[in-house]
């Protein structure tokens, strides 16, 4: 009778143990993203975005640009709150050099930035360096020219580099922290390319996006991905998209 009531103990014991972890799951972070059985129920939705060049604008710059206080919004973008803008500018480089038509991003921001692809740059006559968003000390400049004025800027001018945006239930699923690094494979027609060195960017209310520029994004012909897969470069946990 003591081994059957060792048994009963040890029965007892182990669903004590698995409600603990169930509960303790339903109450963390991925509550929302669990059926509360303690199996994670939840796969985000990977999404993977062409960044092509763009500008970011103070409020002062809009009005030196277009000789107005609000931006026109035209589309918006899959990140709540961001839009791209009716407005464009042309961007004029050393010699002459220039993009006739560059995007406006909205909402303004404290400081003017403008994000290039490599091949952009090169047509543009600058060599910016690769920098994460906002951190623009040091960077190459350009002229910003609209229909109601010109912009110098000595400097703002970047490369972004490519990133990973998610909000905290997906930073728990993927086991990664903010400014962590992540690896993204895709495979286009049987051929694959995988980018390493993704700075994690995790925010309130953001929705999981990998941002590429337009050479990162043809060079692994994107446009015709068979497979998307993000996986955190420690734990190697991929996710198919
Ligand atoms: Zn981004």
């Amino acid at each position: 009778m003591v081994g059957g009531i060792g048994q009963m103990d040890r029965g007892f014991i182990e669903a004590i143990v698995r409600d603990v972890i169930a509960s303790r799951l339903c109450s963390s972070e991925t509550a929302k993203n669990t059926d509360c059985s303690g199996v994670l129920a939840f796969v985000p939705k990977l999404v993977v975005s062409i960044s092509a060049r763009h500008v970011h604008l103070t409020d002062k710059d809009v009005r030196t640009l277009f000789g107005y206080d609000e931006l026109k919004k035209m589309k918006d973008l899959y990140q709540d709150g961001f839009y791209a803008a009716e407005e464009t500018v042309m961007l004029v480089g050393p010699r002459r050099r220039m993009l006739p038509t560059v995007r406006i991003l909205g909402p303004t921001r404290p400081e003017t930035q403008v994000e290039l692809a490599f091949t952009d740059a090169i047509s543009l006559g600058i060599d910016p360096p690769v920098r994460e968003s906002g951190k623009l000390q040091g960077t190459s400049g350009c002229v910003l020219v609209g229909p109601k004025g010109v912009v110098e800027l000595d400097h703002g001018v970047i490369r972004a580099e490519r990133h990973v945006h998610m909000n905290k239930n997906e930073a728990v699923f993927y086991g990664v922290k903010d400014k962590e690094r992540m690896r993204l494979r895709v495979t286009s027609g049987g051929c694959t390319t995988t980018f390493e060195n993704l700075l994690v960017r995790i925010g309130e209310g953001l929705k999981l996006e990998v941002h590429l520029d337009t050479d990162e994004g043809n060079a692994a012909d994107l446009e015709h991905a068979d497979k998307v897969e993000l996986l955190n470069s420690a734990k190697e946990i991929a996710v198919a998209a």
